[in-house]
């Protein structure tokens, strides 16, 4: 048995520190970012945020309206292969992944999709990205898809970030235990506070010119800043972007003056009861421990969302003075606060 000492942080136990600038408005800063992904050396630009392949809302909907602003959409693997093609063929499917787990009838489902159109963004996406078996798919999938973007997780420490990228992923998804429906840490006792996994993971990744996406954890719009501050390349949201019309959740309604209103909207971890249920049999279980079901506030489309999102992003990036989004992280100064102080200083 070993302690480690150095604090871990979340996104609760920090802000970020103003800096002076020369910016005027939120108006002139740029949220959008290009990348180079290692393997392939192809580009990419837009707004680094991902919704999460979880089936509420890793949909195609979502994949056109977040389109508009640059972002991506990891879809959801219950799709069948019919209606992945034709969404393929699409031209608004410009920055959807596919994702997939490790089972054979996963992979055997997106080669029969890739023979038909081209699929060039690929999520691999497991629980536990610490098996050798994992690291064996990503590897194979490079050797199979090797002009495809990869992006593979989840793990939290730099070691593992390493392993993935070298056997062949551009980006390493983090996160273990910090999502809004995920109870693997009260499940397992097992996780990392998730802006510390960003920011040692990033420091692994950067080196090799790999990519990280910050996986779970962020609440609020100024969890974003704080991922993209820890350097995180990319964001992916739950919980932040459940509720929307372009959900797949169920929708509660009540009745007001005699009308009937949306109110509420299921959504649920891939492992927890409903989403077992509802693939019961058909798929294997896709996390290694329980999530929940909540009913999350009917929010209408998830355009406002998305402004509310960027415009917290701009802000942020003009409280610290930076002009692109590129620059935050080398801008950031994180002011440790709460609960974190008591550990390090005594309460
Ligand atoms: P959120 O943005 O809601 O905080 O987190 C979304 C992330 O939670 C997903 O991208 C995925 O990594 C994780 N997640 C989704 N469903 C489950 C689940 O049932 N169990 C666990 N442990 N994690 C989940």
């Amino acid at each position: 048995m070993r302690i480690e000492n150095d604090p871990k942080l979340d996104f609760r136990d920090v802000l970020i520190r103003p800096k002076r600038s020369t910016l005027g408005s939120r108006a002139h800063v740029d949220v959008n970012r290009t990348f180079r992904f290692a393997h392939t050396g192809k580009d990419w630009t837009g707004f680094p945020l991902i919704a999460a392949n979880m089936d509420v809302v890793g949909t195609m909907a979502m994949a056109r309206a977040l389109l508009k602003h640059g972002a991506m959409v990891a879809l959801h693997k219950h799709y069948n292969a019919d209606d992945l093609v034709a969404f393929f063929r699409e031209k608004e499917s410009a920055n959807a992944f596919y994702s997939l787990g490790t089972t054979d009838s996963d992979h055997d489902k997106l080669k029969h999709v890739h023979k038909q159109v081209p699929i060039s963004k690929i999520c691999l996406d497991v629980a536990n990205g610490y098996t050798e078996k994992f690291v064996d798919t990503v590897k194979a999938t490079r050797e199979a898809f090797p002009d495809a973007a990869i992006m593979a997780g989840n793990v939290v420490t730099g070691d593992m970030t390493e392993a993935l990228l070298l056997a062949g992923a551009d980006i390493v998804k983090v996160g273990i235990g910090p999502g809004s429906v995920c109870t693997t840490r009260k499940m397992t006792g097992v996780g990392y506070p998730q802006l510390s996994a960003i920011i040692e993971c990033a420091d692994a990744a950067h080196g090799l010119k790999g990519l990280v996406c910050g996986d779970g954890g962020c609440t609020v719009p100024g969890d974003l800043a704080k991922a993209y501050g820890g350097g995180a390349d990319f964001v992916m949201l739950g919980g932040m972007l459940a509720g929307h019309d372009e959900c797949e959740g169920e929708i509660r309604y009540e009745e007001h003056d005699g009308e009937k209103v949306a109110v509420g909207m299921t959504f649920y971890g891939m492992s927890s009861d409903t989403a077992m249920k509802r693939y019961s049999g058909g798929v294997a279980k896709y996390r290694a421990s329980e999530g929940k079901t909540v009913e999350v506030p009917y929010r209408g489309p998830v355009e406002d969302t998305m402004q509310e999102l960027m415009g917290g992003v701009r802000s942020a990036m003009t409280y610290i003075g930076a002009v692109s989004l590129k620059e935050v992280p080398k801008r950031t100064t994180f002011i440790m606060v709460g609960s974190q102080l008591n550990t390090v200083f005594g309460s």
